[in-house]
């Protein structure tokens, strides 16, 4: 075996060299699966679009704007947290500025190398000004289209019920999920504040998306514990979860979760900032990917959380020096965990491992010497 070259089994994966670079992460094909649209909008957009719509955001300058919505700012709650997206909802109300954030967030997606992303929101929250929910849904799947062409980056539209908004409400959002299938939503969520707001408490909706065959993941295991993981499983049908951070106090379901291969979308940056955990450090992630749980990395929030794809793998880089198998399982996880159809995903997969094992050969000059992928 040559120099650097690894085998793919866990107790012969070497530790980082610390070579790489910040620019290497930026450079690698990632995909973003938990990514808010209301979250993460670019801040001068929301400055531009007050100013052009005449709406009173209570600031007079980008720079009040930046200290109200306080980008990274470490919240006392997910409640907290979520108070920012008052904010950007206020200038998410009409067509034009929904097919905006949608656009603008495939050009930030492309500029750092990810190439597919799974973009959520509900479209309830953006009717204030009388829009009807298909225009909503529409204007945002438009964006993401014009975004795909102008900068080739593949997306998906995943439709948000709240828990903290009434069952009925999840139900429509349903519906629209339903009505939109295979038109540019890939999948239904149910998102908003966990803590007394079970998922079981809509069922409703959940029952409409699983007779019609429709992906489902679900917040679960970030603000209340294992309990909401097992609801969301067992009760709603999730395929994925959001999150998750909570999974390890339940050393049962953690294996079930593995067993299943079913995946965990991680966002580390945002679980600090609601204090699901302490700090970076205390974050499962390394001790998920050590137990070969099938866990990827997203955003959450780029505004609001104040991060890319590239910053989140930056960060698991140095704060759990991460081996390069670590790194490729991530990417990997990524398109595996993705909704696309099995034989899209298939093909690019390929095409991702081959780029990623590319790059690490010739930025780092490491061999991942692996076997090809296999099974689902
Ligand atoms: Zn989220």
């Amino acid at each position: 075996m040559q120099k650097n070259e690894l085998k793919n089994t866990a107790a012969e994966r070497p530790e980082s060299d610390g070579k790489l670079t910040r620019d290497f992460f930026a450079k690698l094909p990632k995909t973003d699966l938990h990514v808010h649209l209301d979250g993460s909008l670019r801040l001068e957009t929301i400055w531009d679009l007050a100013k052009k719509d005449k709406i009173d955001l209570g600031v007079s300058s980008l720079e009040e704007l930046r200290d109200l919505i306080a980008p990274g700012k470490i919240h006392d709650s997910l409640n907290d947290y979520l108070k920012g997206f008052d904010i950007t909802l206020k200038v998410l109300q009409t067509k034009e500025n929904l097919y905006r954030a949608a656009y603008e967030l495939s050009e930030d997606c492309a500029k750092e190398n990810v190439e597919y992303f799974e973009v959520r929101y509900s479209p309830i929250l953006h009717t204030q000004k009388g829009l009807s929910l298909p225009e909503i849904l529409e204007s945002v799947i438009d964006g993401l289209k014009a975004g795909q062409r102008d900068f080739g980056v593949t997306s998906g539209v995943i439709v948000c019920g709240m828990r903290n908004i009434s069952p009925d409400v999840s139900l429509r959002m349903a519906e629209l999920a339903v009505a939109f299938k295979h038109r540019g939503v890939v999948g239904f969520d149910l998102a908003g504040a966990e803590y007394n707001y079970p998922a079981r408490d809509h069922l409703g909706a959940f029952s409409l998306i699983l007779s019609n065959n429709v992906n489902v993941t679900i917040h679960a295991g970030e603000a209340y514990g294992p309990d909401s993981i097992h609801q969301a499983l067992h009760y709603c049908g999730a395929h994925r979860i959001g999150h998750g951070v909570r999974l390890r106090e339940d050393g049962d379901l953690l294996n079930y979760v593995n067993d299943h291969r079913i995946p965990l979308e991680l966002c580390p940056s945002s679980n600090v900032q609601t204090r699901a955990v302490k700090n970076i450090k205390e974050h499962p992630l390394k001790f998920y990917l050590d137990l070969s749980l099938r866990v990827t990395l997203n955003t959450d929030n780029r505004l609001i959380t104040n991060t890319t794809m590239t910053d989140e793998y930056w960060q698991a880089y140095n704060a759990f020096n991460l081996s390069p198998q670590n790194i490729l399982d991530l990417i990997i996880n990524g398109v595996k965990s993705s909704f696309m159809p099995y034989e899209i995903k298939k093909s690019y997969l390929r095409e991702v491992k081959r780029k990623t094992i590319k790059l690490f050969l010739r930025e780092a000059n490491i061999n991942l010497n692996i076997k090809p992928v296999t099974g689902k």
